[in-house]
């Protein structure tokens, strides 16, 4: 820890700001990406009485779960044996109000910087904002669904045809049809199953690429199970229906239609850290993403990666894993730039009354 940064830290702790032809605040933490994760690690920051903003590109919070899937049953995250997309978002907004948190959306950061010990991140509306620390909760960029590759499909994007839910009683009582055989798949199939007249999946393999018992659950229901077939062509019928035309993945012969009122294609996401790239702190990737140690910091100091915009041996791409790692980037940067503080923890820490010293 340099004198010079103590000394800083000292002085802007003092008065809040620093001098320069602005007087400009500093932050403690400034996290990027206002994803579960991002808004997680904000929370916690408030929690540790941090000075804390959070910047998100898009209009909204929540990152992938607002935007891909809100609809979506959550089965894997703690204290919730299930739920919504939406409602999942809805709490962690909740808890965030808690604590004061600068929160800045349709704030895209399109630079970072490093000085000294101190980042300044620069947003697409021309400010810059100063912080001592930075946690990266980005996910994996912009993101957008893989498209299916059957001509003129795109041309019925909203004709029927989805990428996305919004809202899964649009589908109520209607013949609908799902590409795709991964996780969300899977789980939309049985969701919309409940509510949908008739509800068919169609996968290009026998088996499910998703949780076991989302697939056992699936295989226990009434989904009509189309495999292993390719959608080879969709048109519209005269009454607005679609009718999709279906082949075995091995010989294109092999066809049978069916008609649906909806098509909605689950091939997963594509997405890009383009932005991220063009910043001029560059850390270490492992792929398009962070490469971190156990506290979660890149091997720039005082920069750290949650979420899925990190990785590490064993890292798996999980809401779960994500909101594990927000406390402990958390705490981490709170040592960077106070390292007397202490902590984490709490009145009824539990203590080890006989401490066994191993010597292996
Ligand atoms: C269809 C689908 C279903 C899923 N189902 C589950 C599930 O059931 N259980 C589970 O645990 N996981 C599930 N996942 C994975 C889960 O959604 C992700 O692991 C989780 O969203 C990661 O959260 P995050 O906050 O790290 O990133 P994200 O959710 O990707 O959020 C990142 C945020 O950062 C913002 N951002 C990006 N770049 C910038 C920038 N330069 N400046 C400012 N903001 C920026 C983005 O706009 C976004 O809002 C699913 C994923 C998909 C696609």
């Amino acid at each position: 820890m340099g004198v010079e940064f103590l000394f800083e830290r000292t002085v802007a702790q003092k008065i809040g700001f620093i001098e320069g032809n602005m007087a400009q605040e500093i932050y403690d933490i400034a996290i990027i990406g206002g994803g579960p994760v991002g808004m997680f690690a904000a929370f916690y920051a408030g929690l540790r009485d941090t000075k804390v903003i959070l910047l998100e590109s898009l209009a909204t919070l929540g990152g992938q779960v607002t935007s891909l899937y809100p609809e979506k049953t959550i089965l894997d995250v703690a204290g919730f044996s299930a739920t919504k997309g939406t409602d999942f978002i809805a709490a962690l907004s909740q808890q965030l109000q808690r604590f004061p948190v600068d929160i800045r959306t349709q704030t895209t950061v399109v630079n970072l910087e490093k000085s000294g010990n101190l980042f300044t991140v620069i947003t697409n509306n021309g400010t810059s904002i100063q912080a001592k620390t930075v946690i990266v909760a980005t996910g994996k960029g912009a993101f957008e669904p893989r498209k299916i590759q059957v001509a003129g499909v795109d041309n019925l994007v909203g004709q029927g045809v989805h990428y996305f839910i919004k809202n899964k009683h649009d589908f109520d009582n209607h013949h609908i049809a799902i590409a795709g055989g991964g996780d969300s798949a899977v789980d939309m199939a049985t969701m919309l199953s409940h509510i949908a007249a008739e509800t068919t999946l169609i996968h290009r393999r026998d088996n499910f690429r998703a949780m076991e018992q989302s697939v056992k659950t699936l295989m226990a229901s009434k989904v009509i199970r189309e495999t292993p077939k390719k959608i080879l062509s969709v048109s519209k019928q005269p009454d607005g229906r679609l009718k999709l035309r279906l082949a075995h993945v091995k010989d294109n012969q092999q066809v049978n239609d069916i008609i649906v009122n909806d098509l909605i294609i689950n091939y997963g996401f594509i997405s890009e850290n383009k932005t991220i790239q063009a910043w001029a702190v560059q850390p270490k990737l492992a792929g398009q993403v962070f490469a971190v140690n156990q506290t979660l910091e890149t091997n720039v100091p005082g920069l750290f990666a949650i979420g899925d915009a990190s990785h590490y041996i064993g890292k798996a791409d999980l809401i779960a894993i994500g909101l594990g790692e927000a406390p402990s980037a958390v705490n981490a940067a709170i040592r960077c730039f106070d390292p007397n503080r202490g902590g984490p923890g709490h009145s009824s820490s539990m203590v080890l009354k006989d401490t066994i010293v191993r010597n292996d």
